[in-house]
């Protein structure tokens, strides 16, 4: 499957990783929108939210955990934001489920 984040995930494709586990990784966005920005990816291949079933339950919820751990570790104290555009009317342009971390600036509301 030729799918970016796959690639990261298997280390085929170099990213800056700040965290790795059994069932997700995480590293910088290389566009980062905000002073933190950072992407937290599971390990499996679900290619969007939408795509979530019961099955997914446990592996979603340990993704907002890990970004609320990293964001912590990361010193965002002041707060952050956490985004999972979904398809195309969301702004999905990779096609792997990730986790959107934003945070060391004021983030308005609502976004464009
Ligand atoms: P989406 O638009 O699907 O919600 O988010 C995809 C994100 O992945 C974008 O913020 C984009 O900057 C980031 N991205 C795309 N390609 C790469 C890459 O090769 N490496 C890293 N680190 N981030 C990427
Ligand atoms: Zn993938």
């Amino acid at each position: 499957m030729d799918c970016l984040f796959c690639k990261i995930v298997a280390g085929k494709i170099p990213a800056k990783l700040i965290h790795d586990d059994e069932h997700c990784i995480a590293f910088l966005d290389i566009n980062p929108q905000a002073p933190t920005h950072f992407l937290v990816v599971p390990r499996e291949h679900v290619a969007s939210l939408a795509r979530g079933g019961s099955s997914h339950t446990a592996l979603f919820g340990h993704l907002l955990t890990t970004a609320s751990a990293i964001a912590r570790d990361r010193g965002l104290a002041n707060g952050y934001r956490v985004v999972v555009n979904t398809g195309p009317d969301g702004g999905q342009t990779v096609d792997h489920l990730h986790v959107h971390v934003l945070g060391g600036r004021h983030l308005t509301w609502p976004p464009g």
